[in-house]
């Protein structure tokens, strides 16, 4: 029987070594030949916000040079793309150090500005899909997500990641249409798996991070590169390893779609039977009952985003960002309409000084 994934240790950001576990990853899952000579690649990291790789928030540059060298070698074009959930992806490119490796390798690039918008009533959510144009203009996507907790939706991982196929504020507009639910919202990012379905996903979880992610968590150190060309099969295969204590909303509506089949739920090489220990810490609003529509449940239960008088720059990027516009600047602080929130947390998760907790509280901390 084949294995769904590849699981490997490697304990440093050292572009050769990556690349040879990549190698036998391919080489383990019969996956040598899904890119030619020829194909237009794009790299999708993981470029949420411009920060410095040490981090542990944007894909290390050094495994995108490790599949660089890698797709070098089987003759493709490279390109790369995403659309940062704040800031310019420039100035992200910049900061994440992958610019740099872009200019040795000749990786050209790619704006996500341009939109498409698809009708597809096959969808589950999303019957008109709004996405990047550059997700049809390649001859392969290959998906580099980073591993993190993720205080909405339990983690990122590899289809988590192809939510930057949202232009833009666009993203705020979702978070809105699903609002507290977040099943829907994992439905939505299931519609853009199907409509943008990576050739492979190459997991960066090498330094990975625990605690409040995507963003506002600590980095920790699990050692591990993992392969698949199945992105929801890869999420679970990875939330089992790290050692989730339930299923994540993204796996368990893959689950109910029946695209998680008992016979392909397992993983080949050196550390797929060797799980990470001690497990990993989830995110504070990442362990939540999905109340949808119970605006006094949601009120008084669910954890809601805290502010720091004492870190908050009153950048207003939270303000701008906010899908349910529940966040204002009143005499000098943030103010927050409970009322209104969603608990998206994209506030927790844009805060460019780490300024948000996830609570319960009176509104800051
Ligand atoms: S909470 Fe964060 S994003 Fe919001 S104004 Fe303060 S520093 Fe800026
Ligand atoms: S206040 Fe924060 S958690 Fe609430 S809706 Fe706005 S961004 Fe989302």
């Amino acid at each position: 029987m084949k294995a769904s994934a590849y699981f490997d240790f490697c304990q440093e950001y050292k572009a050769e070594a990556i690349a040879d576990s990549l190698r036998r990853g391919l080489s383990a899952l019969n996956l040598e030949g899904a890119v030619k000579s020829g194909d237009r690649v794009l790299l999708k990291p993981n470029l949420i916000m411009a920060k410095a790789p040490e981090l542990a928030i944007t894909t290390h540059p050094e495994v995108v040079r490790a599949v660089a060298m890698v797709l070098n070698d089987c003759g493709a074009q490279l390109y790369l793309g995403d659309s940062p959930g704040f800031g310019s992806l420039k100035h992200c490119l910049e900061k994440s150090c992958i610019q740099a490796v872009m200019k040795g390798m000749d990786i050209a690039m790619v704006s996500f500005d341009e939109e498409t918008t698809n009708l597809d009533p096959e969808n589950l959510i999303a019957k008109k899909l709004t996405l990047a144009a550059a997700a049809f203009k390649y001859d392969k996507i290959i998906n580099l997500p980073k591993l993190k907790t993720h205080s909405m939706m339990g983690s990122t991982l590899a289809v988590k990641n192809l939510f930057g196929f949202i232009p833009g504020l666009s993203k705020a507009k979702w978070h809105l249409r699903a609002g507290h639910d977040r099943h829907l919202f994992a439905r939505v990012i299931l519609d853009i798996y199907k409509q943008v379905t990576p050739a492979w996903n190459f997991l960066d979880g090498i330094v990975a991070m625990e605690g409040e992610g995507p963003t506002g968590g600590t980095p920790r150190h699990c050692g591990l590169l993992a392969l698949s060309d199945d992105a929801p099969l890869l999420d679970y295969l990875v939330e089992k390893w790290v050692g989730y204590p339930e299923l994540t909303p993204l796996s368990q509506e893959a689950q109910k779609l029946g695209w998680l089949p008992d016979e392909k739920l397992f993983a080949c090489g050196p550390a797929a039977d060797k799980p990470l220990f001690p497990k990993i810490k989830t995110a504070k609003g990442a362990d939540q009952a999905t109340f949808p529509g119970q605006r006094l449940w949601r009120r008084f239960f669910v954890k809601k985003p805290l502010i720091s008088r004492s870190r908050c720059h009153r950048c207003r990027v939270c303000v701008q960002h906010c899908p349910a516009q529940a966040m204002k600047l009143v005499d000098d602080k943030i103010v927050i309409d409970y009322k209104r929130c969603i608990r998206c947390y994209c506030c927790q998760e844009l805060c460019p000084y780490g300024a948000v907790r996830v609570g319960y509280g009176l509104g800051f901390y």
